[in-house]
């Protein structure tokens, strides 16, 4: 891959697309860090060299112009914190006075750009915007993973306009070789734990993977309609009829394809979908009218465990049951440790995606697994065999 470290950066204006879109609350203080942290050794590394920064992002979903509430002038003093250093600020990502304050920047100094998407020629890369960005900096580089799935002007578009200048930055570079690892190149036996909700966001996601994986494992809430494809008894929990016929047909998938396909054997039940509803253990095919399944059961956590303990890959995304419960999070505690375990005894784990990310910070076991993603959607989109319009664009030059 193309990266910072194959470039001279001395003297260079390095234009860097990071992905700023954190969480703010009403007081614009961020609740959530990570993306900013995420960003920073590729900062740090461009300073380091010699060479100026030049940071665009966007925040949040402005639907019409600018607003103050989805302004990066909020981020501002964090990322003062975070650098030990001041850093300018343009109110307007493109135009003339970004165009002075970019051209005056000295080596060793930062300019953060306001929101991207004040601008709808972004989402709809726009090719003359892309150019108006272009003219900021004398190297571009793409360190936003959370949007690396969309053709947007600044993650894909921009770099028609840096021949030979188009680098890839330290997060991208990271995310990108953990997926290829964990996808392309699996060392074997290759787990996949699957969770949440839904089958409908996963349905391409099982599909691929049947092609791939050795164990798939399928926990949380999009277990019961494959239990009822079995011909059992699921009560109230979550399913999807519609979505019976492709639970059969992933089966039919895995048996063809030799993949064994986990889904739990006991059940954590409850009468009502709350942390104090009492709760009983019962088959996963059994449960009874009036009761839902909220998590795994003690015999499907050891079922799991073994068959995560026994891998030389994992690949996790999505909880084994309503972890915001404490009474119902036992299973996906569980699992995390299992996970955490298989990568002290030598596999590689990849944990991806909204909740199963918060799950293992929430346990303490970020740093007890290989490599946490920072990009939901981009993962999840990579996962399914798409293309990621922010790799390929600079992967083509
Ligand atoms: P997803 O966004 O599809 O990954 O789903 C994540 C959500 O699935 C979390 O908020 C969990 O609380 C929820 N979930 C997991 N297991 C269950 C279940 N058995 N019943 C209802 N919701 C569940």
């Amino acid at each position: 891959m193309k990266n910072i470290d194959q470039y001279d950066l001395r003297g260079k204006r390095c234009l860097i697309r990071v992905d700023f879109n954190v969480p703010l609350d009403s007081n614009f203080t961020i609740t959530d860090d990570t993306r900013i942290r995420a960003a920073l050794p590729t900062i740090k590394k461009v300073l380091a060299s010699g060479g100026s920064v030049i940071l665009m992002s966007h925040l949040g979903r402005p639907k019409d112009g600018p607003v103050d509430k989805y302004s990066l002038r909020h981020i501002l003093p964090d990322l003062e914190t975070k650098l030990s250093q001041k850093v300018k600020f343009a109110d307007d990502c493109i135009g003339v006075q970004a165009n002075e304050m970019s051209s005056s920047l000295k080596p060793g100094e930062v300019l953060l750009l306001e929101n991207l998407r004040f601008y709808k020629e972004e989402e709809k890369g726009d090719e003359n915007f892309a150019k108006k960005l272009a003219l900021l900096g004398d190297v571009y580089i793409n360190d936003a993973f959370g949007t690396a799935h969309r053709a947007h002007a600044s993650t894909s578009i921009i770099v028609r306009f840096f021949p030979g200048a188009s680098l890839f930055g330290y997060l991208m570079q990271d995310e990108v070789m953990s997926l290829e690892k964990v996808v392309k190149h699996a060392d074997k036996p290759f787990t996949a734990v699957l969770g949440g909700a839904k089958v409908s966001g996963k349905i391409e996601i099982i599909n691929n993977l049947l092609d791939k994986v050795d164990n798939l494992i399928i926990g949380g809430g999009m277990a019961y309609t494959f239990a009822k494809a079995l011909g059992g008894t699921i009560g109230d929990s979550l399913v999807e009829d519609d979505l019976i016929e492709t639970a059969l047909e992933a089966m039919k998938k895995a048996k063809a394809n030799g993949v064994k396909l986990l889904i739990p054997v006991d059940t954590v039940i409850a009468a009502e979908f709350n942390n104090d509803s009492p709760k009983k253990v019962c088959k996963t095919g059994e449960i009874p009218d009036g009761f839902m399944g909220l998590d795994i059961g003690d015999e499907t956590i050891k079922l799991f465990s073994e068959t995560i303990k026994n891998s030389k890959t994992i690949l996790w995304n999505g909880p084994m049951g309503v972890f915001e419960f404490d009474n119902f999070a036992h299973g996906t505690i569980a699992i995390a440790h299992a996970i955490s375990d298989a990568t002290a005894l030598g596999a590689f784990s990849l944990v991806g995606g909204g909740d199963s990310v918060a799950a293992v910070n929430k346990y303490n076991l970020a740093d007890k697994v290989s490599y946490v993603s920072t990009g939901g959607g981009a993962m999840l989109e990579y996962i399914e065999g798409k293309d990621l319009p922010g790799v390929s664009a600079i992967l083509a030059t």
